[in-house]
């Protein structure tokens, strides 16, 4: 498999924003060997899907378990496709904290999109208060239990993103990383590829895919520019 990069842009860059990067990064060229996918928000997928250069996907930061009916604010995996989305996130520690979504709803999100045949990634990582608990593994196994059956259909991926690596510019060691991509399979039984996430950058990635199991990167602020995702694609290629 290709190594992964994947650009999660949070809630940056609006339509034109995102044409324009798609713009700036054509023409900076997609460097082969690895699999490049960007999560704009919402509002921004079709115009990005429509403007990115060939070799480069793009994914939904969330979708709704349901095709469509009362769900103020929610997008359905349809309705994510319609606008070019192929992978879709879910379970990211910013729906945890600041949504309140919680493991059940997080699994229940990446099964639909699983359903509707997207690549689908659910994230998954300990706070800081688990890991000097020394709970690392337990909240990991708890986060992936409701939807370990559906790691068996489609493509499923996991993001190991450590919660206090997150945004904070103190990223896991490699080996850290690669200790927690084994307790995610431990806990799923089977040999899934696992994307490290928590301050990646072109000058760190490469350790992480170096260990052998960490299979990508999925990377906050790092992949806001188009200069910086291509770095991180040269980085992993
Ligand atoms: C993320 O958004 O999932 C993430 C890991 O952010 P950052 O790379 O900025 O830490």
């Amino acid at each position: 498999m290709r190594p992964v990069v994947a650009g999660n842009w949070k809630m940056h860059h609006g339509p034109a924003a995102a044409r324009e990067f798609a713009r700036d990064l054509a023409a900076l060229g997609i460097p082969e060997g690895v699999e490049a996918v960007v999560f704009p928000p919402a509002a921004s997928m079709a115009a990005f899907a429509e403007a990115c250069p060939p070799g480069v996907e793009t994914g939904s930061q969330s979708v709704m378990w349901e095709e469509k009916g009362a769900y103020t604010g929610e997008t359905s995996p349809a309705m994510a496709r319609e606008c070019g989305a192929t992978w879709a996130l879910a379970g990211h520690s910013e729906r945890r904290s600041l949504f309140g979504e919680g493991d059940e709803e997080s699994a229940r999100r990446f099964c639909s999109a699983l359903r509707a045949g997207m690549t689908a990634v659910l994230c998954v990582g300990e706070t800081s208060q688990e890991r000097a608990a020394g709970e690392t593994a337990a909240a990991l196994a708890r986060q992936l239990a409701p939807a370990a059956e559906s790691f068996g259909e489609g493509r499923a991926l996991v993001a190991y993103e450590p919660v206090w690596a997150i945004g904070s510019g103190d990223p896991a060691t490699p080996a850290d990383a690669a200790e927690g991509a084994a307790a995610c399979r431990d806990a799923l039984g089977r040999d899934v590829p696992v994307l490290y996430g928590g301050s990646v950058s072109p000058d760190n990635l490469a350790s992480y895919l170096d260990s052998g199991a960490i299979q990508g990167a999925l990377v906050g602020g790092a992949s806001l520019t188009a200069a910086g995702f291509r770095a991180l694609l040269a980085a992993a290629a």
